[in-house]
């Protein structure tokens, strides 16, 4: 069985569990049947969120670029809030309200909570051994909060039974539900509070991630690599060193160390892996894209071309006002130019082929001063001399 599978599994019993507890609380009339019920309930629909989201992460527009991932914290934050207010109000009728039990439906309730009991403890030992096959930290998590749902059905069990030996501790069971209706509620908060806030990936993760990027003989560091997680989503961001002059070959690595990070960590969702070649060829002549005096955002937004000759002290300034990516990019090639410093690569498919193909490196920069561009891109040049 696959992780979906379990999801839908665990899904398909919280919904069950959910309306036969809910019978048996309202024809018994035990509180803490019915506050069990509404916890399954909120099992249910986080499960159902979770599941959900997973369509929605993929409707990506304009707006929204990134999909709409977060959509399932926003839904856990919601049933979290959902389940302290049921969890007061459980105490509340505990503490305050008499509690009517109906005793010709007993054995009802009583049977229901044995069905639930050993449902959810079956559960939770297979998603356990599940967890530890398939390797997933999210199943033996759920499979812990199986086992939680298993205690809180042996709390009212134990209320249910104690009727028949003229004890009443129903009063005292429903407290104990509803703490265990705070904890889950708590827990849920302070996992989605930390994925909206883009808390970071496990230190595991990080490493794991790290030992791909190096298993690259090309790549001689790694300079920076931060990983958040949101949404049960990871997003990659990483500076690396490769040990090439060639930036065809760099950009080349660069991709294979994204698709195998991708393959090898699950949930990633995006990698951005930005090289530093650790050498330049020699003789480079480096071209600026330019929009009045600033780095141009976009090839689109070239006003005119810098183009900076190694040994040469002025740059030779190429007017291209409302001219294409392609003509740009053929100019560039025409020029003999090396390296272009743009904020970001030309959008058009054939503009970028004209560059790949005579191997004109683009350099992103988020630099609006050219020679402060310039300078970036020197000083790779001079770690190599
Ligand atoms: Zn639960």
């Amino acid at each position: 069985m696959r992780k979906e599978h379990w999801a839908l599994l665990s899904l398909a019993l919280n919904i069950f569990q959910a309306l036969i507890k809910l019978v048996g609380g309202l024809l018994t009339g035990s509180l803490s049947l019915i506050g069990d019920a509404v916890h399954s309930l909120s099992d249910a629909l986080a499960s159902l969120i979770a599941f959900l989201s997973i369509k929605f992460s993929e409707v990506k527009n304009e707006r929204f670029p990134y999909g709409l991932y977060k959509l399932e914290n926003i839904g856990a934050i919601v049933i979290s809030f959902f389940l302290l207010f049921t969890a007061w109000e459980i105490a509340n009728r505990a503490l305050k309200g008499e509690i009517e039990i109906n005793y010709e439906y007993l054995p009802v309730g009583i049977g229901i909570t044995v069905v639930s009991l050993v449902s959810s403890l079956t559960l939770s030992f297979l998603e356990r051994r599940a967890g530890k096959k398939l390797n997933s930290p999210t199943l033996i998590a759920d499979s812990y909060h199986t086992l939680t749902d298993a205690f809180s059905s042996f709390l009212v069990l134990v209320s249910l039974a104690s009727y028949y030996f003229g004890v009443n501790i129903e009063r005292y069971v429903a407290l104990a539900i509803a703490l265990v209706i705070t904890f889950t509620a708590l827990q849920l908060l302070k996992e989605q509070v930390g994925a909206i806030l883009d808390i970071s990936a496990d230190k595991e993760t990080i490493e794991k991630i790290k030992k791909i990027i190096l298993s690259f003989p090309e790549v001689s560091e790694v300079k920076r690599l931060l990983v958040r997680s949101a949404g049960g989503k990871l997003f990659i961001d990483a500076v690396i060193t490769i040990n090439t002059d060639d930036f065809v070959k760099s950009h080349r690595i660069a991709d294979e160390i994204e698709k195998r990070i991708t393959e090898e960590i699950p949930n990633v969702e995006m990698v951005f892996i930005h090289y530093e070649p650790c050498c330049v060829r020699e003789k480079t002549s480096v071209a600026i894209l330019t929009n009045d005096g600033k780095v141009a955002r976009t090839f689109s937004d070239t006003k005119s071309i810098l183009i900076f000759k190694e040994g040469e002290g002025n740059p030779v300034v190429v007017k291209m006002e409302g001219k294409s990516e392609e003509c740009i990019a053929k100019e560039l090639v025409r020029q003999g130019v090396d390296i272009v410093i743009s904020g970001y690569h030309p959008k058009s498919n054939r503009a970028k082929w004209i560059l790949h193909k005579s191997k004109v490196f683009v350099w992103e920069t988020e630099k609006e001063n050219p020679y402060e561009a310039l300078a970036e891109v020197s000083q790779i040049k001079e770690k190599v001399s």
